[in-house]
C-alpha cells in the first residue's frame, strides 16, 4: 500500500528556499505556503451558483519569492525542469503557456494593484493533476507573496478573484471559484461551506475522530484530464439550459420544476446532477451541524458519485473502481472528489477498517488492470500563510 507521507511546512519550506538559492543565487524575501484540498461533497456545482463543502489537506505548495527592482519575472519549480522567464507586460492568455501560466497570471491579475518583477521558486507536497488543487495551492501561495511584498492593501477576496482569473483566462482552464476560496479561507479542524451564488461563507467544525470515523483520500494516479475540452462542455451545457428555463441560476429550484421544462435527454442529466447535489450539499452540512460524520454522510457521498457518473458523466474508471471497492470492504460511503475523469476519491470509513479499504481497493485496481493507487490522510487543515 503507497501511503503519501505529509511534509512538515518547515521542510517544504527548505525546500522551496534551497531550489530559490541553487537557481537565483542568494536568499528569498519570505517564503509563503497555501493548502490543497478535497471537496467533501457538491461537485460541479462551483461554477453553476452551488454549494460545496471543501477542506483544506496538510499537503501543501510552498513558493519562495523575491522582489525585483524591474518588471522581469523568473520561476522555477521542483516539480519540473521547465523553467519560465518573460516580462510582466507580455503575459496575456496563452502567454506563458505550461504551468507557469498559474503565477504569471496571477501576477497579471493583480497587475493594476502595483506588482512588479518577482523571482518564484515552487516547492508542493501537493500531488500535481490529481484532483486535489494543486493549481489553487501555487496559485494562492503566489499571490498572498505578492500582496505582502508590494504592500497591496487588498484583502483575501482580492487574491481569490486573481488566482481565478490567473487559471481561468491566463491558464485558460475553466474552473469554478471552489479551490481558490477554500485555500484562502481554511480553517483548521473546519469544513468551509462556501455559497457559490453570494460567495458567502461559513465554518463548520469536522471532527472525524468524534465520529469513529476517517476520511480516506484515494488519488488514482490516473491524471484527470480536463483539457480536452470536458469541463467547458459541462459550463455549456448548463448555460443552454438556463436559457431554455428562462432562469439565471438553478438554485431554489427542485428536481422536478428544473426537469420539466426540458426536453433533450443529456440536458435533463445534467441539470437533474446540479440540483441534486445541491440538495446533498444542504443535508450533508445540516449533519456536520449536529457533529454526525457517519453512515448518512456517507449515503450522500455515495448518491453524489453515482449522480456524477450516471448523469453528470464525469467519472471514470479508476474512480469506480475505488468507489465500488471502498463501499464493498465496509465504507459508509465515496465518491470521487474534484474536476472527475481521473484524479482521486474519498471515503469515509470507520477508523477500524482503513485499511481493510485501502487494500480492497489497491486489489480492485491490478484486477482491472488500472494504476496502483496512492493514499492520503486528511487532516482538515489551514489555508494561505506566510511561513517566514
Ligand atoms: P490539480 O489542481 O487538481 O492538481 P490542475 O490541472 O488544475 O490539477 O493543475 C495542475 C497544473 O498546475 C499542473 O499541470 C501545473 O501546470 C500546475 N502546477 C501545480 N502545482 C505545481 C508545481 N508544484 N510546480 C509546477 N506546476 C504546478
Ligand atoms: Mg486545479
Amino acid at each position: 500500500m503507497n501511503w503519501l507521507d505529509v511534509i512538515a511546512e518547515v521542510d517544504l519550506a527548505d525546500g522551496a528556499a534551497e531550489l530559490f538559492r541553487t537557481k537565483f543565487g542568494g536568499e528569498p524575501d519570505g517564503v509563503w505556503i497555501a493548502p490543497g484540498r478535497v471537496n467533501l461533497i457538491g461537485e460541479h456545482i462551483d461554477y453553476a451558483g452551488g454549494l460545496v463543502l471543501p477542506f483544506a489537506l496538510p499537503y501543501a505548495t510552498a513558493v519562495a519569492v523575491r522582489r525585483r527592482e524591474d518588471s522581469t519575472m523568473r520561476a522555477v519549480s521542483t516539480h519540473t525542469d521547465e523553467s519560465w522567464t518573460g516580462e510582466l507586460g507580455e503575459i496575456g492568455p496563452g502567454t506563458p503557456s505550461g504551468w507557469a501560466a498559474y503565477v504569471a497570471g496571477v501576477s497579471w491579475a493583480l497587475r493594476e494593484h502595483g506588482v512588479g518583477g518577482v523571482d518564484v521558486a515552487v516547492h508542493s507536497s501537493v500531488p500535481v493533476g490529481s484532483g486535489l488543487s494543486s493549481s489553487a495551492a501555487l496559485e494562492c501561495s503566489f499571490a498572498l507573496a505578492l500582496s505582502e511584498l508590494f504592500d497591496l492593501q487588498v484583502d483575501r477576496k482580492v487574491l481569490i478573484q486573481a488566482s481565478i482569473r490567473a487559471e481561468n483566462e491566463i491558464a485558460g482552464a475553466s474552473t469554478g471559484g471552489m479551490d481558490q476560496n477554500i485555500a484562502m479561507s481554511a480553517q483548521a479542524g473546519h469544513a468551509l461551506l462556501l455559497d457559490c451564488l453570494d460567495g458567502s461563507t461559513r465554518q463548520i467544525p469536522l471532527d472525524l475522530e468524534a465520529s469513529g470515523t476517517e476520511l480516506l483520500v484515494i488519488d488514482t494516479n490516473a491524471p484527470h484530464r480536463l483539457v480536452d475540452g470536458q469541463y467547458g462542455a459541462r459550463r455549456q451545457a448548463l448555460d443552454t439550459a438556463y436559457a431554455e428555463l428562462g432562469v439565471t441560476t438553478l438554485r431554489g429550484l427542485d428536481v422536478e420544476q428544473a426537469v420539466s421544462g426540458l426536453v433533450d435527454d443529456t440536458l435533463v442529466r445534467r441539470v437533474r446532477h446540479v440540483v441534486s447535489e445541491i440538495g446533498r450539499v444542504e443535508q450533508a452540512a445540516a449533519l456536520l451541524d449536529r457533529g454526525a460524520a457517519g453512515t448518512e454522510l456517507g449515503e450522500l457521498m455515495t448518491a453524489s458519485h453515482r449522480s456524477l457518473r450516471d448523469d453528470y458523466e464525469v467519472s471514470s474508471p479508476e474512480l469506480d473502481s475505488a468507489v465500488d471497492a471502498a463501499l464493498r470492504a465496509g465504507a459508509h460511503g465515496a465518491r470521487m472528489t474534484g474536476g472527475g475523469f481521473g484524479g482521486s476519491a474519498i471515503a469515509l470509513v470507520p477508523s477500524d477498517l482503513v485499511q481493510a479499504v485501502a487494500s480492497e481497493i489497491g486489489s480492485s485496481a491490478t484486477r482491472y488492470d488500472l494504476p496502483v493507487p496512492t493514499f492520503l490522510t486528511a487532516e482538515p487543515s489551514g489555508s494561505a500563510h506566510r511561513f517566514f
